[in-house]
C-alpha cells in the first residue's frame, strides 16, 4: 500500500470521539481511513448537552455548528425550585457559546459531523476483530475478511473497546446501580435559556432548551437508583410521572407533553480510569479510554476534545519514526489523562452522592446543599474552572485555523 505524505491513520469507532479524531487528524493533512461495525451510523441515544470546549473544536475541525443547540445558563435546583447553586462563565464565553452549554439531540450533532468528513474516509459494516502491531505499522483484520494496514491506529470504539480490550486485557465494567430515563419534545416557539438540575432526596429530574434541524424544544430526563436484577419499567412514561411528581411544574408539564416514541431509558455503567491508553503504534480516545457517566453531561464532549489534542501531537512527529510516534501517542494520554479522570470520577462519586447515600444521611445532605454555598463551591464554581482550562489548551493551537463553512 502506498503512504500519503504524513502518514494513514486507521480510527476504529464512528462515534463522536472517532469522527472528531478523523476530522481533526483529516485537517492536518493525514490520510485517515474510518472504520465502523454498523452498517449505517446511528446516534446511541437521543438527548445531549454540549459544553463550550467540545463547541470551540467542532469549528475548528470544520464542522457547522451554526445554530446546532440551544444555549442555556444551567441551574441546580431543589425539587421545588429553590436555587442551590449556577454553573457562571464569564460574559465573552457567554456570548461566543451561548451559556453553560447547548442542547441538542444527538443525531444533530452526529449528522453535522458526518457531514463534514470527505467522501471515502467512513467504511461502514467494518467490525474489528484482530490487530497485530507489527512495530513499523499496525495490521488490522476485519470480520469481513477485509484487512487493513495504517501507521497508527486509535481506537474510538466506545465503553466495550475492543481496541483496549487486546491492549490491556479484560477490565471489569463498573455499573453503578443508576438508570436513566430521557425525553423530548419540540415546540412552536423559544424557550427560555435556562436548564435546570433539580434533585430530591432520591431522584433527578432535570431539563434543558434543545434546537434540532432548525425546530426548538426540550430535553428531559429522570435519574434514580436502581438494581440491575429487577426488570426496567414497563411504561417509561408512567414512571416518569410518577418520579417527577412534587418536583416542579414545568418539568411535569415537559414530561406530559412527551411523545412515547421519544423516550429511552439507560443503565449507567463506566470503568474506573485506565492507567495506561497507549501501546506501540495503538492508542484510544472517547469512551474507550475514558467511559464517562452521564451525570457529567461530558463524555461526548471529551471524545471530541481527545481527537483534537491527538491530531496535534502526531502532527509533530513523523510516523515513520516509532520512537517519535511512541513519544506523541504518551504527550497525548499524559495531557487528558487529569481531566478526563477528574471529569468522570466526579461524575461517579456525584452518582453517588445523589442515589446511594444511606437514608439517614439524606436529610443531612440536603439540608447542607439547601443552606450553605457547598455545591456551589463542588459544581457551580468548580466545572467553569474545567470549561475555562480546556478552552485556552484548545487557544493554544497553532496547527488549526478557524475557517469559515463553505455555504
Ligand atoms: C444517557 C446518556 C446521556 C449522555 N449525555 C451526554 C451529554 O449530555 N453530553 C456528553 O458530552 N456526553 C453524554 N453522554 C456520554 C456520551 O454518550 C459518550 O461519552 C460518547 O458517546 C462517547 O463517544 P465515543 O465516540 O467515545 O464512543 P461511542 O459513542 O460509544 O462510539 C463507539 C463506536 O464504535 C463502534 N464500534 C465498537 N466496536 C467496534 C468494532 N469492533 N469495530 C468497529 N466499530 C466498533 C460502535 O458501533 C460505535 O459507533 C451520555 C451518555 C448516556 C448513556
Amino acid at each position: 500500500m502506498s503512504k500519503a505524505i504524513k502518514g494513514t491513520i486507521a480510527i476504529v469507532g464512528a462515534g463522536p470521539g472517532g469522527m472528531a479524531a478523523a476530522l481533526a487528524a483529516i485537517r492536518l493533512g493525514f490520510q485517515v481511513v474510518l472504520f465502523e461495525r454498523a452498517a449505517e451510523i446511528k446516534a446511541a441515544g437521543n438527548i445531549l448537552n454540549l459544553w463550550p470546549p467540545p463547541q470551540k473544536i467542532l469549528k475548528l475541525i470544520g464542522v457547522d455548528t451554526d445554530d446546532l443547540g440551544a444555549p442555556c445558563q444551567t441551574f441546580f435546583e431543589r425539587y421545588d425550585g429553590k436555587q442551590r447553586a449556577e454553573v457562571v462563565l464569564p460574559d465573552a464565553v457567554v456570548r461566543e457559546y451561548g451559556g453553560g452549554f447547548i442542547g441538542l439531540l444527538r443525531w444533530g450533532l452526529y449528522k453535522r459531523m458526518l457531514d463534514a468528513l470527505p467522501p471515502g474516509v467512513l467504511r461502514l459494516g467494518h467490525n474489528l476483530t484482530s490487530i497485530h502491531d507489527e512495530g513499523r505499522q499496525v495490521r488490522l483484520k476485519f470480520a469481513n475478511g477485509q484487512e487493513f494496514v495504517a501507521d497508527i491506529l486509535v481506537g474510538a470504539d466506545g465503553i466495550n473497546s475492543f481496541v483496549r480490550k487486546q491492549l490491556w486485557g479484560e477490565e471489569p465494567i463498573r455499573h453503578q446501580r443508576l438508570h436513566l430515563v430521557g425525553g423530548y419534545l419540540f415546540l412552536n416557539s423559544a424557550p427560555e435559556g435556562k436548564g435546570v438540575i433539580a434533585h430530591n432526596r432520591t431522584t433527578q429530574v432535570s431539563y434543558t432548551p434543545i434546537r434540532h434541524e432548525g425546530k426548538w424544544g426540550y430535553e428531559w430526563w429522570v435519574l434514580e437508583a436502581c438494581d440491575p436484577n429487577q426488570p426496567p419499567p414497563a411504561d417509561l412514561l408512567a414512571f416518569s410521572r410518577e418520579r417527577a411528581a412534587g418536583f416542579t411544574r414545568k418539568v411535569r408539564e415537559l414530561i406530559d407533553a412527551t411523545p412515547v416514541a421519544h423516550l429511552q431509558r439507560w443503565e449507567i455503567r463506566d470503568r474506573p480510569p485506565l492507567k495506561q491508553w497507549s501501546k506501540g503504534r495503538v492508542t484510544l480516545v472517547g469512551d474507550a479510554a475514558h467511559p464517562t457517566s452521564p451525570y457529567a453531561a461530558y463524555g461526548a464532549g471529551m471524545s471530541i476534545e481527545d481527537g483534537y489534542f491527538l491530531a496535534r501531537e502526531l502532527d509533530a512527529v513523523s510516523l515513520d519514526d516509532t520512537a517519535a510516534v511512541r513519544g506523541a501517542l504518551q504527550r497525548f494520554e499524559d495531557r487528558r489523562k487529569p481531566h478526563t479522570a477528574q471529569v468522570s470520577q466526579g461524575a461517579f462519586h456525584t452518582g453517588r452522592m445523589f442515589h446511594h447515600m444511606p437514608k439517614l444521611l439524606r436529610p443531612l445532605r440536603d439540608w447542607v446543599f439547601d443552606n450553605t454555598p457547598l455545591l456551589q463551591k463542588f459544581v457551580g464554581d468548580a466545572m467553569p474552572g474545567h470549561i475555562l482550562s480546556q478552552l485556552a489548551e484548545i487557544e493554544d493551537a497553532p496547527p488549526f485555523r478557524r475557517i469559515k463553512a463553505v455555504p
